[in-house]
């Protein structure tokens, strides 16, 4: 069996992915992950993750770099929705993807174009959504409860700038845009606590599998 939870940056989804994981006992990856190391590797390697060539070299990350904290930070995310534009990379990065969705058993895969692309014939497909000020307004929280120091002070306002950004450049890409799948179940988490989010989700996939699991 295999769940796709698409949406745009804190929208809630990777909660929801390692939820619906732990519920239905099932392997998740954060795709978003890999772009961060890809966008880390450019910066480590001097490299611009504007240029395609430098940005396909740096999908050869070692396997360690997906442990690094830093991948969680603004600035990966800003370097991962540069590096995600270039169609080299998403293609390095797809079969890694491909492999990992298709796993006997089944797997949970979140980010922006799994319903659409890595897994279009998944059995649940989820897209999870939030207004842009619920979600700068969880991601502040989030960095001031627990982010590294330098980031704490960021104002509320340039998140929201940051994460508008991020949905322009994401939603306007010519290769694997985000957008919900013809099929998706779309979520808006906008109200929801994160119980009620996880609650809904895990509901949502019940109901598409049949209320088999
Ligand atoms: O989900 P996360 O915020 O970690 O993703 C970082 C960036 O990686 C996104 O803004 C997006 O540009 C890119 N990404 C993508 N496709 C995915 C997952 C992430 O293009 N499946």
């Amino acid at each position: 069996m295999i769940i796709a939870v698409d949406g745009p940056t804190a929208s809630g989804k990777g909660t929801i992915a390692q939820a619906l994981a732990a519920h239905f006992k099932l392997p998740h990856l954060d795709t978003g992950l890999l772009y961060r190391a890809v966008g880390r590797q450019v910066a480590l390697s001097a490299g611009n993750p504007d240029d395609p060539a430098d940005s396909l070299a740096a999908c050869a990350f070692p396997d360690s770099l997906l442990e690094d904290p830093e991948l969680r930070s603004e600035e990966s995310g800003g370097l991962a929705s540069r590096v995600s534009i270039h169609p080299q990379v998403r293609r390095a990065l797809f079969e890694r993807q491909r492999t990992f969705a298709t796993q006997p058993g089944g797997a949970v895969l979140d980010g922006r174009d799994i319903g659409t692309v890595i897994a279009p014939d998944a059995d649940v497909k989820l897209f999870i959504t939030a207004s842009v000020q619920a979600r700068a307004k969880r991601r502040w929280l989030e960095m001031t409860a627990k982010g590294p120091e330098r980031e704490t002070d960021i104002p509320l306002a340039e998140i929201e700038r940051d994460i508008v950004k991020r949905d322009d450049r994401d939603i306007s890409r010519a290769d694997a845009p985000l957008r919900a799948a013809r099929d998706a179940l779309v979520i808006d988490t906008t109200e929801m606590n994160r119980e009620r989010a996880i609650a809904e989700a895990i509901e949502a996939a019940r109901m598409h599998l049949g209320g088999k699991r």
